[in-house]
């Protein structure tokens, strides 16, 4: 398949969920951003406390891309997984770390079922408390994956690759409506927190319900990274979908969830799919091509929606930029550095690396080479 261009109508094309899964990837990364014409990207860093990777190569990233990317931090568990044995600043710190770091928000994929697994603590509750008060009090910009597909709850639909990534619930897991009453619970408790919902919001089965969510929340936003399942919804109806779409055009973010290990033919085939439905009026399947997320090669149709431009300019940029700034943040040396080492320490403690070794302290030490 031939990867097609985004409208040329369009200032710019930033796409708000991409994951950098390391610094060896990131020159993989660059030349998938540049092959798909994405102008900038934003790396979603979900922190793994064994190695210090998330937002530490994000950073590393952001100086080096000239301006390229966008970085959200990830908030580092340590303390609580460790039953207190390694420590970590508490939640509410490290929002004062990342920002002052230069990170341009906050990454959470602490609503996904899987996370709360390991993390067994409701979202409306006393663990996360500090956290979303200065989440809100400082105007930070959240990017926050809540919930998943109706059907990884049912044994019977739940699809192979969600399976095999272990993302199938069972009965011990958190469920779906349990999440949004704790997410409900947050959002009217704080106001102005400022929210994009990933994959959005997983409500594509249930268009009123997402409007009326939206109606009721006017500091949320969603995304459009697939999840291929709203695709596919949204093209049951694509008539009532277009008119969601030019209904709420200042509340969608387009994304892809492409990461920085993808062939160009996987990320081509991303972003492809998701720049067909918003501006073509076509019917498509998934291309072989795609990854095995997206369900390649699949006889699951998707209809185009063929909007408008100037819906199209907000959706692929616009929204986001009013939502996490205009360009992206500068990022402060020294305190990227020292945000990368202690990672870097809390790491080392649980993995037995010498910090130096660990993924955040390579990031550590880039930053202190590079200029
Ligand atoms: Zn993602």
């Amino acid at each position: 398949m031939a990867t097609g261009t985004f409208s040329q109508k369009v200032n710019r094309v930033t796409d708000a969920h991409v994951h950098l899964n390391d610094l060896a990837s990131l020159g993989n990364l660059m030349e998938i951003r540049e092959h798909l014409g994405l102008d900038r990207m934003n790396l979603a860093g979900i922190v793994d406390a064994r190695s210090g990777a998330g937002h530490a190569q994000g950073l590393c990233a952001k100086v080096s891309g000239g301006g390229a990317f966008y970085c959200f931090g990830g908030l580092n568990h340590a303390a609580a997984i460790s039953d207190g044995k390694v420590s970590a600043p508490s939640l509410a710190e490290q929002v004062d770390n990342l920002i002052s770091a230069g990170c341009d928000g906050i990454k959470l994929l602490e609503g996904k079922p899987t996370s709360r697994r390991k993390l067994p603590f409701a979202l409306d509750g006393d663990y996360y408390g500090e956290f979303f008060a200065r989440a809100e009090q400082r105007g930070a910009a959240l990017l926050w994956h809540v919930a998943d597909p109706e059907e990884f709850w049912d044994p019977q639909k739940a699809p192979k690759w969600a399976v095999e990534n272990d993302w199938a619930c069972g009965p011990d897991d958190v469920p779906k409506e349990q999440l949004y009453a704790e997410v409900e619970q947050v959002l009217q408790r704080h106001p102005n927190l400022r929210v994009i919902l990933a994959h959005f919001y997983f409500l594509s089965a249930d268009l009123p319900r997402a409007e009326r969510f939206l109606q009721a929340h006017p500091n949320v936003k969603i995304d459009l990274a697939p999840g291929v399942e709203f695709l596919f919804n949204l093209s049951r109806d694509p008539g009532r979908s277009r008119e969601f779409f030019l209904a709420h055009q200042d509340r969608i973010v387009f994304g892809t969830d492409i990461d920085s290990r993808s062939t160009p033919a996987q990320a081509a085939a991303r972003a492809d799919l998701v720049r067909r439905f918003l501006e073509t009026d076509r019917t498509f399947t998934i291309p072989g091509e795609a990854d095995e997320l997206l369900e390649a090669g699949g006889q699951n149709e998707v209809h185009g929606l063929d909007l408008p431009e100037d819906a199209l300019a907000k959706i692929y940029s616009g929204n986001f930029e009013s939502f996490a700034g205009a360009e992206p943040a500068p990022v402060n040396r020294e305190s990227a550095v020292a945000e990368c080492r202690r990672q870097a320490e809390i790491a080392a403690k649980i993995s037995g690396t010498a910090p130096d070794d660990t993924e955040a302290g390579k990031c550590a030490r880039m930053l202190e080479g590079l200029d």
